[in-house]
């Protein structure tokens, strides 16, 4: 059996296919409020326009890869299934919607973690790429039409060393900063190619 080529698994570089950027999105503070380790539906609050802002950058034919971390797994405070089980929710509500997530990147380490297999220091831990680098390896994502989209400056010293413009997103209506992040001169995010 042939996979559908538009469901090409993380991994596998399809030579003709086209390029597409890629929003990289930081996800509590971003996505949702940041109450402090976030780990379930019932304390899920969206960010004004977050779930509009998702399917505008669907419609421009942004790849939407969220990067985030999640060290409250080192720090004992939920586990993995509990973050997959949250991320599968996130994608659910937002395909309700008309809009999606492409990819979930979360780094569950933390060097001071009290859970001893995530209690290391980890390069996909932002500030550090790893997650971004990995996105950019496993999807086929022009980087240089790629943004990332976060609210701490961990999130813009991840972006610079992944070499992708970072925008500090600093509350409000995420659909309108995204709005103005495509229409804005000079990135030209907003002649990103459609799906494909
Ligand atoms: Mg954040
Ligand atoms: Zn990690």
């Amino acid at each position: 059996m042939h996979q559908d080529p538009s469901i090409t698994a993380p991994g596998e570089r399809q030579g003709g296919a086209r390029l597409r950027p890629a929003a990289f999105l930081d996800r509590d503070g971003v996505l949702n409020v940041d109450a402090g380790y976030v780990h379930r539906p019932e304390d899920f609050v969206w960010i004004p326009g977050a779930v509009a802002a998702v399917r505008r950058l669907n419609d421009a034919g942004y790849l939407v890869i969220v990067v985030t971390n999640q060290s409250g797994v080192a720090r004992g405070l939920f586990d993995e299934d509990a973050v997959r089980a949250l991320h599968a929710w996130i994608d659910a509500q937002l395909r309700a919607a008309g809009a999606h997530v492409d990819a979930f990147y979360y780094c569950p380490h933390h060097p001071d973690g009290t859970v001893a297999r995530y209690a290391r220091a980890c390069d996909s831990r932002k500030p550090g790429a790893g997650m971004i680098a990995r996105a950019l390896r496993e999807w086929p994502i022009d980087r240089a039409r790629s943004l990332l989209i976060g609210d701490k400056d961990i999130d813009m010293e991840a972006a610079r060393r992944a070499g992708v413009p970072g925008y500090r997103f600093p509350g409000g209506d995420l659909e309108a900063f995204v709005a103005r992040l495509l229409s804005e001169p000079g990135s030209e995010p907003a002649r990103a190619g459609g799906p494909g």
